[in-house]
């Protein structure tokens, strides 16, 4: 199948960085994937109910027009869910014709995200999750820009964003969000003994109760691979929260363990094009052995 190999070589490409060679290569590509991707991706077998979960992080002014194109094409396909319908089709299925319709997701709580909740998501009736680190919220300013910096970006950009307040989450919660459990300082997981590990997954899990009145049904471990999740962290997840979202490329529906979700981190800074065979899962086929060890680790 042509269009799936030429697909699973770009999601490789994709999946190794974003450096000169692969950017060049893969916008050449991806028009032909792309167009080859919409014929055969509805045929390919998935669950009950499919859907996918999109990743944004930091949304800055130069992308703001590239989400609202995206944001207002995927409601003019009538492709877009809300939290609540992914929960029923992760329970009961349903059926999900051509393309599977995507759930908009927001890692890190940085301050743009607000803004986009205000300007693109809410005139379009969109309804999304936004996973955010309240241990990073409680900072002064100048100690949470340090601690983003370390802990978020880890060095890789400078100068970062601030995040958002507890006012500005719960503004978003009155838009109709849902917000979720990112850990409490964004620390890598499989990097913390088992003290840590349960500090950064229940500190969090409490400050998000105490202050907006329930524990989250959601949760997102960070930096999204399957190296940076162990068995012993979805354990301790899975008792405080229902749902568990990766950064592993993939469908989700009925059958999908709660705790496994996929992820489709989608690049805004990449050509439409591009972004579409990340939005359609073109870009996915080449993480099938990620999403089998994400799947291992949950029945541990
Ligand atoms: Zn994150």
């Amino acid at each position: 199948m042509v269009g799936r190999d030429l697909a699973a070589r770009l999601g490789q490409a994709g999946a190794r960085g974003s450096d000169g060679v692969v950017m060049s290569l893969r916008e050449t590509l991806a028009g032909p994937a792309g167009a080859a991707w919409r014929l055969v991706g509805p045929l390919l077998p998935r669950p009950p109910g499919a859907f996918r979960i999109l990743m944004f992080h930091d949304v800055p002014d130069s992308q703001r027009a590239a989400l609202r194109r995206l944001v207002e094409r995927l409601v003019a396909e009538n492709r877009l869910i809300g939290p609540a319908e992914a929960a029923s089709r992760l329970r009961h299925g349903g059926a999900s014709p051509g393309l599977p319709p995507v759930l908009l997701s927001f890692d890190d709580g940085f301050a743009s995200n607000l803004e986009v909740a205000e300007t693109i998501l809410a005139p379009l009736g969109a309804h999304a999750l936004f996973f955010v680190c309240p241990g990073l919220m409680d900072l002064s300013k100048d100690e949470q820009a340090a601690a983003v910096s370390a802990n978020v970006l880890r060095g890789l950009k400078p100068a970062p964003e601030p995040l958002m307040d507890w006012t500005a989450v719960e503004r978003l919660v009155t838009l109709g969000h849902t917000i979720g459990n990112h850990t409490s300082d964004h620390l890598r997981l499989t990097e913390l003994s088992a003290d840590a590990k349960a500090e950064q997954i229940e500190k969090a899990a409490e400050a998000l109760r105490s202050r907006l009145g329930e524990t989250p049904d959601w949760f997102a471990y960070t930096f999204g691979d399957v190296d940076s999740i162990d068995a012993e962290s979805l354990h301790l997840i899975g008792r405080h929260h229902r749902y568990c979202r990766s950064g592993v490329r993939g469908v989700n529906g009925k059958g999908t363990a709660p705790l496994a979700l996929r992820g489709d981190h989608v690049d805004l800074a990449a050509t439409p094009t591009w972004r579409m065979l990340a939005v359609d899962g073109a870009l996915a086929l080449a993480y099938g052995e990620q999403r089998q060890h994400l799947d291992r680790m949950v029945q541990a």
